[in-house]
Order: structure tokens, then sequence, then C-alpha cells
């Protein structure tokens, strides 16, 4: 139930932002997006790896908490938010603490069902082998997320300040 926690805060907390958040969150998203797709692009060659020779076995038999959580939901629900009900019907329906394969393969086998170039930061730059042509794409798209971690604690510290604030106000 991690997952779909994770998920539910992710929506939650979007929908109590206020529209000038928004608009910062998108446009910090959109730049991961953009980022995302260049690595795509860069990275070819390796995700035809992933695919042909070994099907995907990242995306199986894993510890799902340390693949993705809240933050990379909020970037995936700015984007889409249309994609939250089947996200969580699939994240609900995952009975495990321990490892699992994703939820989000498609019809369990793959490949992912997340939009193109709206994944996860973990699943989006790990591979198991050296990615020459790909680093300075990983690292952009690495950089591009920190910045929306960062972003996203500090609205999260100023609301609960003012919180604060007009509480002792009171
Ligand atoms: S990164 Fe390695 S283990 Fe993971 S899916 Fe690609 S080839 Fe397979
Ligand atoms: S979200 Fe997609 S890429 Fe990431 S682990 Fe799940 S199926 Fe794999």
């Amino acid at each position: 139930m991690e997952l779909a926690h994770a998920l539910m805060d992710a929506k939650q907390w979007l929908a109590s932002c206020s529209p000038a958040d928004i608009d910062r969150l998108r446009s910090i998203c959109l730049d991961i997006h953009e980022a995302e797709k260049r690595l795509m692009h860069a990275s070819e060659s390796y995700l035809k790896r992933c695919i042909q020779r070994c099907e995907g076995l990242c995306c199986r038999n894993v510890f799902l908490g340390e693949v993705m959580g809240f933050e990379d939901f909020c970037f995936i629900l700015v984007l889409r938010p249309e994609c939250f009900e089947p996200l969580f019907s699939k994240a609900s329906r995952l009975k495990t603490m321990f490892t699992a394969d994703c939820p989000f393969l498609m019809n369990g086998v793959g490949p992912c069902s997340l939009p193109e170039a709206v994944r996860p930061e973990v699943c989006i730059t790990s591979f198991c082998m050296q990615t020459p042509d790909a680093d300075a794409a990983i690292r952009a798209v690495q950089a591009r997320f920190r910045n929306l971690s960062r972003i996203i604690r500090w609205m999260r510290f100023t609301r609960l300040f003012r919180r604060r604030i007009a509480s002792f106000s009171a």
C-alpha cells in the first residue's frame, strides 16, 4: 500500500497548492519532461538491451518504495492528472510490503504503462551497464529532480510555517 499512499498524498498535496505554486511546479516538471525526452534519445541503444535482452528486469521483483515515491508522483500528476485513477487502482491492488513486480507494467508484463518521458527518476536514470552516451543526459534529469524536490520541500515548509504563525496569532 506504500505506493498507493504516496500517490494519494501527492494528489492531495497538489490539490491544496495555490494556482501560482502549480504554475511554478508545472514549469519545473515540463523541464524534467524535456530532459527525460533527451535522455530517452541518448540512451536508445541501452534501452533496446533492456527490452530485448532482459525484458525489463529492473521493473520486476523490486522494492518499489525505493524506486518511486511522493515527488515522482507529483511530477507525473502535475503533467498528467488523468493518470491518477488508473495508477491508484493498480497500486491499491498491491498487497506486499516486500519486493514485487511493478504494478504499472502494462498487463502485468510490460512495457511500462506510464506516458513516455513522464517516468519516475530512478526508472529512467538507472542502468546496470556503462552508459557513456547518456551520462550527461542522466545527470541533467537527476539535477532537475533534485530541483523539484527542493522546491516541494520549500513549499511544504513555508505553508507549515504560515499555518503555525496563523495559529499563534489567532
Ligand atoms: S538496466 Fe539492466 S537489468 Fe535493468 S532492465 Fe536494463 S538491462 Fe535489464
Ligand atoms: S514505473 Fe514503469 S519503468 Fe518504473 S518500475 Fe514501474 S513499470 Fe518499470
